[in-house]
């Protein structure tokens, strides 16, 4: 087991030694959520098993982290946390996928080196959220904030209306029916 992540992989010598990589990438190392995330600090903790069965070769392992995006609902930072689990066969043409088993993404080995990150990144990107959200209610009366001194107004209002009219309906309410 390496403790560190290599850049660069050959996924095809890997698999034939079985082995196994654990470690951090930087988010802001990948490049391609640059845009779709608010903040590129913190990392990406990633686990990679290389391995073979038969004449096939696999990778599977996971990766984890909680990104920064932006709530689509209220627009202010949301923490998304993501583990998404890698499953992937290595093909050397996109004829053989439907050769792997069930359950596993074709990952075409064009060139025998690869960059690591470019495979956590893909996987990463089919995992993030179309419309990342609060879990809570971060908006109410689906009113942008700008507005929100205007809504207290009519919340007010309507308050004012919720409210008897006639002053001696809550007396009559009061006065006790059993006595004479
Ligand atoms: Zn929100």
């Amino acid at each position: 087991m390496l403790d560190r992540l290599p850049e660069i992989i050959d996924p095809l010598v890997f698999a034939e030694r079985r082995i196994e990589l654990k470690g951090t990438l930087k988010i802001k190392s990948l490049t391609r959520l640059e845009g779709l995330i608010l903040d590129d600090a913190g990392v990406i903790e990633v686990e990679l098993f290389f391995n073979k069965q038969g004449r096939h070769a696999f990778i599977d392992g996971w990766a984890s982290t909680t990104l920064i995006m932006q709530c689509q609902n209220c627009l202010d930072a949301v923490d998304v946390p993501i583990k998404t689990a890698i499953k992937l066969g290595l093909i050397t043409n996109l004829d053989y996928a439907d050769r792997l088993p069930a359950g596993y993404e074709p990952l075409i080995i064009d060139e025998e080196k690869m960059l690591l990150k470019e495979i956590v990144e893909d996987e990463l990107l089919l995992a993030l959220p179309a419309f990342p959200k609060h879990l809570h209610q971060c908006v109410k009366f689906e009113l942008h904030s700008e507005n929100s001194s205007a809504d207290l107004s009519v919340v007010a209002e309507n308050a004012t209306l919720a409210t008897p009219k006639n002053p001696f309906a809550v007396l009559a309410k009061l006065k006790p029916t059993g006595e004479p």
